[in-house]
């Protein structure tokens, strides 16, 4: 089964906690376990598992990208916006949790984050559940 998330960024660098999102798109399909699928189709953004509780992780870890990867002028590419390429291939395109009974199985302070490098936009994510085989 497919679904797809609509994901709404209002920056242009922004981690955006999807995680109630993805864990109410397993509930409603019914996946009592098996492991979810969490793929983001854009070449400027990405997915990751990091701390939820405080905010200060996720505004280091954009702060720390950005100093990694400036957004410098020289780059090739003419859109402008290589740094956020990069970024999205340093944090990943896709992640993949197991669910039991019905939930991800996530630790007390992790969380599903959608990053954004190159917002603000309107942007998607695809979720695949695949089940146990029975
Ligand atoms: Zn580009």
């Amino acid at each position: 089964m497919l679904k797809y998330l609509n994901v709404k960024s209002s920056s242009r660098t922004e981690f955006i906690d999807i995680t109630a999102q993805v864990q109410e798109e397993i509930t409603e399909a019914g996946m009592e376990s098996g492991v979810c699928y969490v793929y983001v189709p854009h070449t400027t953004a990405g997915v990751t598992i990091n701390e939820g509780a405080d905010p200060s992780v996720q505004e280091d870890m954009l702060s720390t990208l950005s100093s990694m990867v400036p957004q410098d002028p020289q780059y090739r590419h003419a859109e402008g916006n290589s740094d956020a390429h990069m970024k999205s291939s340093m944090i990943g395109a896709s992640i993949s949790v197991p669910v039991h009974e019905g939930k991800l199985i996530l630790g007390t302070w992790q969380a599903i984050f959608f990053a954004e490098f190159d917002g603000p936009r309107h942007r998607r994510v695809a979720l695949k559940f695949i089940p146990d085989a029975s």
